[in-house]
């Protein structure tokens, strides 16, 4: 038996996905930049979900340019809108995506200056902090919709009011954790939005950027002009279509997967404070979405206790990891003022559609063991 608690690092493909995305598997292909009737069909059904997805985005159509994914259109947003012959300011909270800080930090190799705006001690962005980095020299300025480690949600409406009212800096608004849990409408506010298609039921390696009517971008992927000239490369026409039809699934089904998913996060982490002498429970559950449990347990080592999780079936992660899987201390929890010994025993696990309560039971039978057996050792 296995219970999957690592949603928001990837979750399964949702049924209206792969239904949508059969036919452009098996049977049907065409390069959508050509001429012929193979070709035409190809194009339609990509143009067809781009208004799709402009609609679930409050944008419009010509504003969606899909990508290969998250960290792709994060990197064009960041160094697309960059002027290369007059470097300037770039703001980014504290705790973005390791995909908007490589990037960020790829700007200021490039003479951009960057800096971080911290957040409070439930990781949410501190306005007052960000509003005393707002100037004219700022040309962007990235605040995630919700954080993929502690799931908190940012004051997104409220940053951009401070925004506009100080400065007239791009707002990018990485929304690849927020696609689930959040009406996107809400942020149409923003000037660049960022969506993934495998955290809401869609695949892997398909993305959206939403650039606002009058955002000027530079390509950073050079060839065909696809995607008017904004992103080159053939597009993954079964990805998009499946993506699309994703994002109106999950939209359709919001509010009663988030009640449901909510009472089993809950059960989760209560049981969890109940039963692990220790652990507390990172960020309150009022500032975060309702998948996400967070929690840090003092004495334990999360590399430790996810290694006997996996092997009494539990997919969980701690929130931050590498590619290569090492785990670092979290930049996430680092500016969140978390005390060192706490961090080192994050456990994020994050609940989704297809999770039910068999998950629990098997998580809440093997956590309090798992502890208890590395704090013997
Ligand atoms: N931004 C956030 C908040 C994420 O959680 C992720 C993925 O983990 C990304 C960006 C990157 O998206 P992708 O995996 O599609 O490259």
């Amino acid at each position: 038996v296995i219970g999957y608690l690592d949603q928001a690092a990837s979750a399964p493909m949702s049924d209206a996905c792969r239904e949508a995305m059969q036919p452009w598997l098996d049977g049907r292909f065409g390069n959508p930049s050509g001429s012929h009737r193979i070709a035409r069909a190809a194009r339609t059904a990509i143009e067809d979900a781009r208004d799709q997805v402009a609609l679930l985005l409050g944008a419009q159509p010509r504003e969606v340019v899909f990508t290969g994914g998250g960290t792709e259109a994060i990197n064009l947003a960041i160094r697309g809108t960059a002027d290369p012959t007059a470097p300037r300011r770039i703001i980014t909270s504290a705790i973005e995506h390791d995909a908007v800080r490589e990037a960020a930090a790829a700007q200021e190799r490039c003479g951009e200056q960057h800096d971080r705006a911290g957040v409070d001690q439930d990781g949410v962005l501190d306005l007052d902090l960000l509003a005393s980095l707002l100037d004219q020299s700022v040309r962007l300025v990235a605040i995630m919709a919700v954080n993929n480690e502690v799931g908190t949600v940012q004051p997104i409406e409220a940053a951009v009011q401070l925004i506009r009212a100080h400065t007239n800096a791009a707002v990018l608004v990485d929304a690849v954790q927020g696609a689930v849990w959040l009406d996107l409408r809400t942020l149409g506010l923003a000037d660049l939005l960022v969506i993934s298609g495998h955290k809401f039921g869609g695949p892997q390696g398909v993305g959206a950027l939403r650039v606002r009517e009058g955002v000027s971008i530079e390509p950073i992927i050079h060839g065909g002009g696809q995607e008017r000239e904004r992103r080159s490369g053939t597009q993954n026409v079964a990805g998009i279509v499946g993506m699309a039809a994703a994002l109106a699934d999950a939209d359709v089904n919001r509010v009663a997967m988030i009640n449901r998913v909510g009472a089993l996060r809950n059960r989760l982490v209560d049981g969890i404070l109940r039963s692990v002498p220790g652990a507390i429970e990172t960020s309150r559950r009022s500032t975060k979405v309702a998948g996400n449990a967070h929690l840090c347990i003092q004495g334990v080592e999360s590399e430790s206790l996810l290694v006997l999780l996996d092997d009494a079936g539990i997919c969980a992660s701690a929130g931050s990891a590498c590619a290569s899987g090492a785990i670092h201390t979290s930049p996430v929890l680092q500016a969140m003022g978390v005390e060192e010994s706490f961090a080192h025993g994050a456990l994020r696990l994050t609940l989704g559609a297809a999770n039910t309560d068999a998950d629990v039971d098997l998580a809440l039978a093997a956590i309090p063991a798992a502890v208890q057996r590395l704090r013997s050792t």
